[in-house]
């Protein structure tokens, strides 16, 4: 599995000469990407680049020279196939075509084999070495470093994505879950005598004060976009996305603690198209339930901890009953509340889907869940 080092450098006296090796590599991605971008303008993008390599080549070095290219490479593939899922309707917005590197925040490539650690100093191509600290988390094997400057603090730091291999975990029980926004974990672990909820209730508040802020802004201001705007939109999306590390990595606590191995989820697909649930919720769902930026953090929280995560095909699960097996007319009711006419009990709406997620993953029976009638214990 892929996970990131995140470092500080210190570059010192050295700093004059990696300055010069980040501008120079942003002037070559620009260079590219600029005739790349002109074309695309006339019909037909024009991939060429021979004619740059030798230019930058006694700058940065072949090695650098060629992952900058690769780099600019994969900006316009990366394009093309958002483009594509734009068309088909899987994508809300349209992405523009690939930007030029922002030069007051220079940053620069090393391939894998072309830096390495010495205690705490880089080595990099061409004797340049360089301080650095930090926490190096994850060990294994290492692929292309991207350094980069903030010109906001003055520092320097890099990204060294490392190919890690995976945990193995202990544990032998299967979890059960499902994604929803005002609970957002609703989950059933084997052997329990009751589910468990893990509430989104505060995330949907701060999510509405942020946005009431942000549409008082909007009216103050007269205009849609400005840079105070994109601010507070970059807030609310930090904050959000805090709370939810928070409760995935509570979750996997959780999931360790009583021994899990597995945690199977119903497909997130079927929440956005769940029609209406008012403005907040629905400016939430589309906002992040569509990228599934909730998924992924769970999956590689999971992974980290040696627990596979089984992604299985949701379809009716909230609308059939777990104890019939059928769909009642009716049977979902308001409050979150699941009413079975038949057996005259009403059950927790996710905790019913939850049960179905786990009959039709195990091929059980319909009413072979007992817990499903049992109130949820609530997590906060
Ligand atoms: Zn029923």
């Amino acid at each position: 599995m892929r996970r990131t080092n995140t470092i500080q450098l210190v570059p010192g006296a050295q700093e004059e000469e990696l300055m010069h090796r980040a501008r120079v590599s942003v002037a070559l991605h620009n260079t590219i990407n600029y005739r790349r971008r002109q074309s695309y303008f006339t019909g037909k993008v024009d991939y060429s680049t021979t004619y740059e390599y030798n230019g930058f080549k006694t700058v940065l070095g072949s090695a650098t020279t060629q992952q900058i290219i690769r780099k600019c490479d994969e900006e316009w593939k990366s394009y093309w196939a958002l483009l594509k899922l734009w068309k088909t309707g899987g994508l809300e917005d349209k992405t523009g075509i690939p930007g030029y590197w922002d030069k007051k925040n220079p940053t620069t490539l090393m391939r894998n084999d072309s830096y390495r650690f010495e205690d705490n100093i880089l080595k990099l191509p061409k004797k340049l070495e360089v301080k650095w600290k930090g926490n190096k988390v994850w060990t294994g094997k290492q692929g292309r470093m991207e350094i980069f400057y903030k010109n906001d603090s003055k520092k320097w730091y890099a990204f060294i994505p490392m190919e890690v291999e995976a945990t193995e975990t202990t544990g032998r029980k299967t979890a059960y879950i499902d994604l929803g926004i005002k609970n957002i974990f609703t989950c059933w672990i084997e052997m329990a005598s009751n589910a468990e909820i893990f509430s989104g209730r505060p995330i949907l508040a701060d999510w509405r004060y942020s946005t009431d802020k942000l549409s008082k802004l909007q009216s103050e201001l007269g205009k849609r976009s400005s840079k105070r705007l994109r601010r507070l939109y970059t807030k609310r999306q930090r904050r959000f996305r805090h709370a939810i590390n928070t409760i995935v990595a509570r979750f996997t606590r959780k999931c360790v603690s009583a021994d899990v191995s597995k945690v199977v989820i119903g497909d997130v697909k079927g929440i956005r198209n769940s029609g209406s649930k008012g403005r907040t919720t629905n400016s939430l769902v589309h906002n992040f339930w569509s990228f599934g930026y909730v998924y992924d953090r769970l999956q590689t929280t999971l992974e980290n901890n040696g627990i596979d995560l089984l992604r299985v095909n949701e379809a009716y699960t909230s609308k059939t009953c777990c104890l019939c097996g059928v769909i009642h007319k009716n049977g979902r009711k308001h409050r979150g509340l699941y009413v079975c006419p038949d057996h005259g009990v009403s059950m927790n709406a996710d905790v019913n889907g939850v049960a179905n997620i786990k009959q039709n993953n195990n091929c059980e029976p319909p009413g072979s869940s007992n817990w499903a009638m049992a109130s949820p214990l609530r997590v906060l």
